[in-house]
């Protein structure tokens, strides 16, 4: 199966970003924690005219802690990038994004002098959500579905900081089909883009992989089966998706397994290993 995105008006918005950029002292870059490399987009490089950016590892609850180490070290290797990996809900955490800010910011900060900055992200990885928790109020509008977000333009926060909106929206750079499997897996991209059935065998397949332990628990598998399909029918008799004449029903025991994966039941578990780019990007064409 092939997944298709096709950006269309999305250029547009980079083109807001690139001119946004200038007036602005800072980048908050969001990234999904679970897949810190999929979920950004290349571009953003292009037009971040050289400003600091603060790359946020978000919905840090769901990713594997070790993965999220090594990101961060990696993207913390680039000249004036920052990274903080974070659960946009958790008001302690985001004062740790705001403090950051006024670091990467010293000369501004002050009432009337606020570090003017920016929340950029491909959708669903919880720009909204980070928003308001940093204004203590709901300003933007969060969605469980990817592309919900409407926001006025000029957001001032209590703490020195003001940000600007442009829709804020890129786009994941989807250039192989690993990538594009992963978003799907991690639920970045909508369910009318992909097939369960196909997203769920090769999540199986990463699963068996990568955490094979954690799906033996979660499923009660003494042993784990040979293929990714058999994983799928295991996890469909566990949790009850049969048919009539006792067969597993997959299509629903994919999406329940994507569903469970993506909510953290099975654990915390990211889609990408750490590495280089280049390393990852390897990775991804092996799918
Ligand atoms: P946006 O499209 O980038 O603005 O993303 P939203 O803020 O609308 O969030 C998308 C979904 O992710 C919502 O269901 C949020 O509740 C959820 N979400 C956001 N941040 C976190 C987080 O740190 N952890 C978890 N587990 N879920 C989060």
């Amino acid at each position: 199966m092939t997944i298709r995105w096709y950006p269309g008006h999305m250029s547009k918005a980079l083109e807001q970003i690139s001119e946004l950029v200038r007036k602005i002292d800072l980048i908050i870059e969001v990234l999904d924690a679970r897949l810190p490399y999929s979920s950004s987009n290349h571009l953003l490089e292009q037009v971040r005219r050289n400003k600091p950016c603060i790359k946020v590892l978000n919905k840090n609850d769901l990713a594997d802690p070790a993965v999220t180490k090594a990101w961060v070290q990696h993207f913390q290797k680039s000249a004036g990038v920052r990274a903080l990996p974070l659960v946009a809900k958790n008001i302690p955490e985001t004062k740790s994004l705001v403090k950051l800010c006024k670091q990467l910011v010293p000369h501004r900060g002050n009432p009337g002098y606020p570090i003017r900055t920016m929340v950029v992200g491909i959708p669903n990885v919880g720009k909204s959500t980070l928003i308001n928790t940093l204004a203590g109020r709901s300003i933007a509008k969060v969605g469980d579905r990817p592309a919900v977000t409407m926001r006025p333009q000029q957001i001032p926060l209590n703490n020195g900081i003001l940000i600007f909106d442009t829709p804020g929206l890129l786009w994941p750079a989807m250039n192989d089909q690993g990538g594009a499997y992963r978003l799907a897996a991690s639920g970045a991209i909508g369910a009318n883009a992909l097939d369960y059935t196909n997203v769920g065998v090769f999540a199986a397949a990463y699963m068996m992989r990568r955490y094979p332990e954690l799906v033996k628990e979660r499923y009660k598998l003494a042993e784990l089966p040979e293929s990714p399909h058999e994983v799928i029918e295991a996890v469909g008799r566990c949790l009850g998706c049969i048919m009539s004449g006792g067969v597993v029903d997959v299509h629903r025991a994919a999406e329940t397994f994507l569903r469970e994966l993506r909510a953290g039941k099975a654990g915390r578990i990211s889609f990408e290993e750490p590495g280089t780019p280049e390393d990852v990007e390897a990775e991804l064409l092996r799918f």
